[in-house]
């Protein structure tokens, strides 16, 4: 029998792999996740079997509980609420690692058997795992926006949590020596100590650094698991942890490069907060016009291009008009307009988010271009139609040395002949910087929520 559940565990480990190489082109994503999903249904089964002995009832109560949140959740969750999603089920696996953690430790303590490599092993986990845990849901609660996403700071902020850790460590250090029943107060300190820290280090982040924030958390979990599977001889646990681990720094790396963000920035630079003062562009300081057009003038323009380039951004998310966009490509591909979509790494609000959404509406793939290939190509293209994108067009990360944004590779969209902007008002991107781009004399505004322009649109090109 063990032979079987090992062999279960091994094609697990097998599948996750295969899923997660699959997850690297859009056109093989949907498969990677199902290849994933199956070794988790193998995983599932194998441990249920393995662990037999617990009480069934308690396995079907969960089984139930869990599918039906796990259910409700992907279908009701709208794309652009993802980032809070991916927060609170992260929470839950390094809250769960935590726990885990917790019961081995105080089993073996009570038993006499813990050695110091076991306990230091737990205590990691607790300490990785809590910080997850507490930190993923204030980055849901600051995403869902039940309080405010702004970085929230205070004096001595940094020294406290240089304190905090050090008084981890110190604790951590002396159970992992002494471990005995008589520390579970000790225990108990830690925990809270982690928990703590957890607020504390998510607490001074906001804004556009959010995500990055969830993905490292996510790497931590993923830590977290893996120090689990050491701690109970689980091969997958393990495999899975490294996987979730290692896949969330590289993808916490490549978005703090396309946003020109250095990680240790990002958790102590408190970005939103220089720009909640007011360091954004120069639109907010009138010092050009704002141009605004009408659905048809768009229409006129884009019926008589040469080539358009869409550039899509989480607006376009928000409005749920990637159905609209894909018409619009058509229509205007009837009249031999070539339009293509420049897809910026970091558009809308998880990497690939744009992918996602286009493929949903059978935009074809090949009319897709990165940011790099896209780039050359704007001095020669006709119009650019921004199409709820703000941030990731935003001049002010190539020219204006004193913005947050500065440095920030971006969608060198006003250097194309015409820009035409769509979106609901004059208000600033997820970074909270006002945009130049509105008030260069290439750019006309159409104001209004994306659907709506695109479906008026629409209807106006087959009057033109
Ligand atoms: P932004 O958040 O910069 O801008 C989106 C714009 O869409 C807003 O200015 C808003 O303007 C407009 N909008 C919102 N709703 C609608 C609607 N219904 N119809 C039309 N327009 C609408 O998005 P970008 O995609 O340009 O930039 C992404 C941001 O997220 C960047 O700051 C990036 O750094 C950050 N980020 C992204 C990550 C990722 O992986 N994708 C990871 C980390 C950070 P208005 O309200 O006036 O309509």
């Amino acid at each position: 029998m063990n032979t079987v559940l090992e062999v279960g565990y091994l094609l697990t480990a097998v599948l996750f792999i295969m899923g997660v190489m699959r997850l690297r082109s859009p056109a093989t994503a949907r498969s990677g996740n199902l290849t994933a999903a199956s070794g988790m249904v193998i995983a599932f089964i194998v441990t249920v079997l393995r662990y037999h002995s617990y009480s069934w009832l308690l396995i079907g109560v969960t089984i139930i509980v869990g599918a039906f949140v796990g259910t409700y959740a992907a279908k009701k969750v709208r794309m652009t609420a993802m980032p809070q999603m991916v927060a609170l089920f992260n929470g839950m696996g390094g809250g769960a690692a935590s726990l885990i953690s917790i019961g081995a430790l105080h089993s073996s303590w009570s038993h006499g058997i813990s050695t110091p490599g076991s306990s230091i092993s737990a205590l990691l986990t607790i300490l990785i795992g809590s910080i997850s845990f507490t930190g993923s849901l204030l980055a849901f609660i600051k995403l869902q926006e039940l309080i405010t996403g702004r970085p929230i700071t205070f004096g001595a902020q940094k020294l406290l949590n240089g304190i905090l850790l050090a008084l981890a460590v110190v604790l951590g250090i002396a159970m992992a020596i002494s471990g005995g029943s008589h520390d579970f107060l000790v225990l108990t300190i830690y925990v809270i100590i982690s928990a703590v820290l957890g607020v504390l280090v998510v607490l001074p982040i906001g804004g556009a650094d959010m995500p990055v924030v969830i993905s490292l958390l996510n790497a931590f979990t993923g830590l977290a698991a893996a120090a689990t599977g050491f701690l109970l001889t689980n091969n997958v646990l393990i495999i899975a942890g490294a996987l979730v681990g290692a896949s969330g720094t590289i993808l916490t790396q490549a978005m703090s490069r396309a946003m020109n963000r250095p990680i240790q920035n990002i958790l102590f630079g408190a970005f939103g907060k220089v720009a909640a003062g007011g360091g954004g562009g120069t639109v907010g300081d009138a010092d050009g016009v704002v141009q605004t057009a009408t659905v048809e003038d768009v229409a006129t323009i884009l019926a008589y291009s040469r080539n358009v380039v869409v550039v899509p951004g989480y607006g376009l998310a928000v409005a749920r008009a990637q159905q609209e966009v894909r018409q619009l490509m058509e229509k205007l591909g009837q009249r031999g307009v070539t339009v293509r979509f420049g897809i910026h790494p970091v558009a809308g609000r998880m990497p690939g988010h744009m992918n996602v959404l286009l493929a949903e509406a059978d935009v074809p793939y090949d009319s897709l271009f990165e940011m790099d290939a896209i780039n050359p190509q704007f001095p020669q293209t006709d119009v650019v139609l921004v199409i709820g994108a703000n941030d990731v067009t935003n001049p002010a990360a190539r020219n204006q040395p004193g913005s947050p944004l500065y440095g920030m590779p971006i969608l060198n969209v006003d250097q194309a002949q015409r820009v035409i902007v769509l979106k609901r008002s004059m208000n600033p991107g997820f970074a909270g910087i006002d945009n130049p781009l509105y008030i260069n004399p290439k750019t006309s505004m159409l104001f209004g929520d994306a659907k709506a322009s695109l479906t008026r649109l629409l209807r106006e090109l087959d009057e033109v």
